[in-house]
């Protein structure tokens, strides 16, 4: 071991000279006892280490503590908490293999290679004798080994022994202990388990090794952990609130989608109700593009690989795309297409372009295909087969500015349809990238300018953009706190280059166009899935797939609903009549269960006088009886507006 001293920087810009191999924690008390108290791991240039692991090298220095704003300190308890539960089912079922259990956004877990799933018992136990473990308060110990010795420490767990074996040559191969289970892991972790405090074992399932269907088939556990109670309390509160909101299980009551194993797993099936959301949102949308000067094309769903060869997606993207299609005689095969760019890039490269065309704007609502992984799909909101609402715009560089502040008020004008509150992520330039620094000062200020010229407020992801242009990440925010990733406006100076794209100035010379890539919704199975999640499936009015559902007293008022139904037909109301022969309590019971906006009822002093008795979703006042024209005039103009309730 060297005998040179390290210099190290404290978060405060002080600078302390320390002996070589000192740990963070022994560091934290020289320079403040209560520092040293909370501290729960360190950082050395970035990188999280554990508190008692002797530092090597020079370097900025920082402390980690349960308050901490950012997810490090929570990375560091959940990856710690897994450890607690692989501990706990290894004490109940010494044979277990172990895969991996990483920290992940909400949560953690850890893979098991047991002879059968874990029922909901074996879950009680676990968390019970999870407990037991942070009771005991075991350290975790970091002890670095040869690979030799970490063979014979794994030689009963082959997932531990395939992970050794991928550890390059000459990298440090350490283990972690606390009491009796031993983990292959680079950590960090928490000091010791009963640094655990708040944690909740969530449910399990099967997971294949390394996300392979070819290989065995774990049970992974899902769990999760908090510094403070009320965290862990409000967390588990809004799962329930999700669980109850799951769009898999609305979808199913109202009858708005299915996936069904004939048609493919992440396959969307829409239904007559799910597509009407689908339409309304696309004339929705299309409506404002047309105000907005956006011009509509369509492309194919297929197209010969030297399309995708073009534009790079073969070689970069494509193990998402589906295998290749022959076609007789031709030497190139054919692709489902995973994206709209490349299409739209030759119908663009198609013509001569002047500077006065600029921008073109070229909108289409497409059908893609993404070979994902059959593990990662789920429901409507990761799916293989996606229908995007994409654009590209290509413009003058003078022109950015202006299509970004543009894009920014449709997301404003759109999302705000939805009450749906957001904020702006600003991807900026990578070390890696193409393209000068001159261009990207340019893109990244007019981003910028456009953004503050609305007044909104964003959040700078330094280097977070892709390598050939930076991006702007609309984030919202669901009924129940959840955020999702919304729209996203990407520059591009790479598939201009591609594609040979160009412009004519009024230099007569050519130029190149700056080209952007937007999604407003993104895809309509992913925005549809969080929306049945965000109204609960009570949508409003304007996106209702039955806005009016009529409920006949008796079989002798249905000619009197069937003329009430006509009448709202005809001004455009999307109307259902309900006459079967069921009490009219258990009619109104169904209506109320399908979140149907308005239910009508008529009987004889309604068919007598021309009126309905209304039944408003959600409405204080349980019934009204009005006027047919009333009614009428009450739902259109609640359409008209896209009234939220
Ligand atoms: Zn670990
Ligand atoms: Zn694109």
């Amino acid at each position: 071991m060297s005998a040179a001293k390290l210099k190290l920087e404290l978060s405060d810009g002080k600078q302390v000279e320390v002996e070589h191999g000192i740990s963070p924690h022994d560091l934290a008390q020289r320079v403040n006892g209560e520092l040293a108290d909370r501290a729960i791991a360190a950082k050395l240039d970035g990188e999280i280490v554990d508190l008692d692991r002797p530092l090597e090298r020079s370097g900025r220095i920082e402390f980690l503590f349960e308050d901490d704003e950012d997810q490090d300190s929570l990375y560091v308890l959940r990856h710690s908490t897994a450890h607690v539960l692989a501990t706990a089912v290894r004490s109940i079922w010494p044979d277990a293999g172990i895969g991996f259990g990483p920290p992940i956004a909400d949560g953690f877990y850890y893979d098991f290679d047991v002879d059968s799933p874990f029922t909901p018992e074996d879950l009680e136990k676990i968390e019970e004798r999870m407990k037991e473990v942070v009771a005991a308060d075991e350290p975790f110990e970091r002890r670095e080994v040869e690979r030799q010795e970490a063979r014979e420490l794994f030689s009963d767990d082959p997932y531990k022994l395939e992970r050794l074996e991928e550890i390059p040559e000459g990298e440090t191969i350490s283990i972690y202990r606390d009491g009796a289970f031993v983990d292959l892991c680079r950590g960090p972790h928490l000091p010791s388990t009963g640094a655990v405090k708040h944690f909740k074992i969530l449910h399990s399932a099967g997971a294949y090794w390394r996300g392979d269907e070819r290989r065995a088939m774990l049970q992974r556990i899902y769990g999760t952990a908090f510094f403070e109670k009320k965290d862990l309390e409000e967390h588990l509160r809004r799962l329930e609130e999700a669980r109850k909101r799951d769009h898999r299980i609305i979808g199913k009551q109202l009858d708005l989608f299915s996936i069904q194993d004939d048609v493919g797993p992440g396959l969307i099936q829409w239904h007559p109700k799910g597509a009407m959301i689908q339409f309304l949102l696309r004339r929705f949308l299309e409506d404002e593009l047309l105000k907005r000067g956006y011009d509509f094309v369509y492309s194919p769903h297929i197209a010969r690989e030297a399309l995708f060869r073009r534009s790079g997606h073969l070689q970069a993207y494509s193990e998402v795309m589906f295998p290749a299609m022959e076609s007789e005689g031709e030497k190139d095969n054919y692709r489902l297409k995973p994206m709209n760019c490349p299409f739209h890039m030759s119908i663009y490269a198609s013509g001569q372009r002047s500077y006065r065309d600029l921008p073109v704007r070229y909108a289409e609502i497409a059908s893609d295909y993404r070979n994902e992984k059959s593990g990662t799909l789920h429901g409507m909101l990761r799916v293989r087969g996606l229908t995007m609402d994409d654009a590209h715009i290509f413009c003058r560089p003078d022109q950015v500015e202006d299509e970004i502040y543009g894009m920014l008020d449709l997301v404003a004008n759109i999302y705000g349809t939805f009450g749906l509150e957001y904020r702006l992520d600003f991807a900026t330039r990578p070390a890696k990238r193409i393209g000068s620094d001159q261009v990207w000062d340019e893109a990244e200020d007019a981003l910028r300018a456009a953004i503050e010229r609305r007044g909104l407020t964003y959040a700078v992801d330094p280097g977070g953009g892709a390598f050939y242009g930076p991006k702007i990440d609309v984030k919202f925010v669901d009924a129940i706190g959840r955020e999702w990733q919304g729209a996203t406006i990407q520059l591009d100076f790479v598939l201009p280059e591609r594609f040979d794209l160009n412009f004519v100035g009024s230099d007569n010379q050519k130029h190149r166009p700056v080209m952007i890539h937007r999604a407003i919704y993104g895809s309509f199975e992913r925005f549809i899935g969080v929306l049945i999640e965000h109204f609960a499936g009570a949508f409003p009015l304007w996106l209702a797939p039955v806005q009016v559902r009529l409920i006949p007293v008796t079989d002798d008022f249905i000619d009197a609903a069937r003329e009430v139904a006509v009448a709202l037909r005809e001004a455009g109301v999307r109307v259902e009549l309900d006459d079967r022969s069921e009490t009219v309590s258990y009619r109104i019971r169904d209506g109320e269960l399908q979140k149907i906006p308005y239910l009508g009822v008529i009987g004889q002093r309604e068919a007598d006088a021309g009126t309905v008795a209304v039944r408003k979703r959600g409405a204080e006042k349980k019934q009204v009886v009005l006027p047919l024209a009333e009614f009428i005039e009450q739902v259109t103009a609640e359409n008209r507006t896209r009234a939220l309730g």
